[in-house]
């Protein structure tokens, strides 16, 4: 209740700044502070970098896949964030461009995704074959939603291999679309490699040779307190070469409510069918502590854990802006007042507390190690993502929709399973539990 009355306390504040006019108001990166007005109580932006080779001036927090909502994109841009990622992949294209409407464009960088899927199977994990034409279309289709002159960045989305970031039919694409004048600069964008295709590579051996191959402009990586030891070698790789840094999946946190809930309902054993009583008793070790961590730690909201996660991604200075999935106004207040804010030694020492107890909940983005261990070939780093929109970043509609729309072998494997997966995980995730957890979450079926 108290949540909702905050919300609707930002949206006032939201339309009392519309009611001076400063909606849809020109945004310059140059001069973010003539954004500021004394009525307007939104936090503002306090820090921009240099985004490599790009030279643009780049708010430090950036719009990564948000809400879609009237108006959420044009208040995303007036709190002084400039960058914004749109994809075919979240169909934001069309709200994005009414919000650039009247805005300066040279102001905004704009980042248009290609998906390297197989054309006419989206789900299919192997062989994703297109040709220069497919990329166009994908492209032309972006850009007359978005209603722009030219789009600043094209971005290959989730490429799975050094392939992929050398494959020929998205260069030649790319080159006709800059002499055509439509885009400026190229990007790539990974989450490691699906573990049960070929080859296997990490993230970290896919965009170094996206680095090393010298046409890249922007990479997009996952870099987070729980899994920063290659987003750190990428993201220093990148600053030797001038090339732009964007950030994504910086918080590897569930929130504490799903987290007991989760809890609450292993510990209850109300699984349906199955009953997996291995993983419940496993599990129950695990969580039964979770007040106590709280009150250790003197947590107070379940921000607070969350907020130290965003300053870990902005503390590194080789990161240009960190791209976040905005849901609500009440998250635009609580981010953008981050900018600008240093890591403080709590912040290192809740987190530091957090990988050690609850670390074995988080399935690391951009891994898959374990997948190959599975008989039933469950891509379990994608599914446990599905579930980690839904439980993490709170973006359920959208984990729905990914469950469902995923073809092939699904969580209702796991439940009578010996968790294999779990046995080859060296970080010794909960993968079992947390499978079936998403199974039951997000199955529509
Ligand atoms: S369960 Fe472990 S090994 Fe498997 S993908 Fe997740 S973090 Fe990697
Ligand atoms: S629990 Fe079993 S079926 Fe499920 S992903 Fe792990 S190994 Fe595969």
């Amino acid at each position: 209740m108290k949540t909702k009355t905050l919300n609707e306390m930002n949206r006032r504040n939201f339309l009392k700044v519309s009611a001076t006019g400063l909606v849809g108001a020109g945004i310059s990166a140059k001069t973010p502070a003539s954004f500021r007005s004394v009525e307007d109580q939104t936090p503002k932006i306090e820090e921009y970098s240099i985004l490599g080779r790009t030279g643009f001036k780049v708010s430090r927090i950036g719009i990564g896949s948000s809400n879609q909502q009237d108006n959420f994109h044009e208040n995303l841009l007036k709190a002084g964030m400039n960058y914004i990622d749109t994809s075919p992949m979240y169909n934001n294209e069309a709200s994005v461009g009414k919000a650039i409407k009247g805005v300066d464009r040279e102001s905004v960088f704009i980042t248009v995704k290609f998906f390297p899927k197989e054309i006419n199977k989206p789900e299919i994990l192997v062989n994703r074959k297109f040709t220069k034409k497919d990329v166009l279309q994908s492209f032309y289709t972006s850009f007359e939603k978005l209603q722009t002159d030219y789009v600043d960045c094209f971005m290959m989305q989730s490429a799975s291999s050094s392939g992929l970031v050398k494959n020929e039919a998205f260069h030649a694409a790319f080159e006709q679309l800059k002499r055509e004048g439509k885009v400026r600069f190229r990007g790539v964008a990974c989450h490691g490699s699906y573990w049960l295709d070929e080859p296997k590579e990490t993230m970290e051996q896919i965009l170094q040779t996206a680095i090393d191959d010298g046409r890249f402009d922007l990479i997009l990586l996952v870099y987070n307190f729980l899994q920063h030891d290659q987003g750190e070698r990428i993201l220093e790789a990148c600053h030797k070469k001038d090339i732009g840094t964007l950030v994504m999946k910086g918080n590897p946190i569930s929130r504490y409510n799903s987290m007991i809930a989760f809890a609450t309902k292993f510990y209850n054993d109300t699984i349906p069918e199955g009953k997996p009583t291995r993983v419940i008793n496993k599990l129950k070790k695990e969580v039964k502590d979770f007040d106590r961590f709280k009150e250790n730690y003197g947590i107070k909201t379940e921000y607070e854990l969350r907020d130290s996660a965003v300053k870990f991604v902005l503390n590194n200075p080789n990161v240009n802006t960190y791209l976040y999935g905005f849901k609500s106004y009440d998250d635009i207040q609580k981010i953008v007042a981050l900018s600008g804010q240093k890591l403080t030694s709590r912040d290192t020492r809740l987190m530091r507390a957090y990988q050690e107890d609850y670390g074995t909940f988080y399935c690391r983005h951009a891994c898959g190690i374990c997948e190959s261990a599975c008989p039933h070939k469950v891509p379990i780093n994608k599914l446990l993502r599905y579930r980690h929109y839904h439980v993490g970043n709170g973006n359920e509609a959208y984990a729905l929709r990914k469950y469902n729309d995923f073809k092939g072998p699904k969580a209702d494997h796991c439940i009578d399973c010996e968790g294999y997966c779990e046995q080859a995980c060296p970080y010794d995730v909960h993968a079992q539990a947390m499978l079936i957890d998403a199974h039951l979450r997000l199955n529509l079926a």
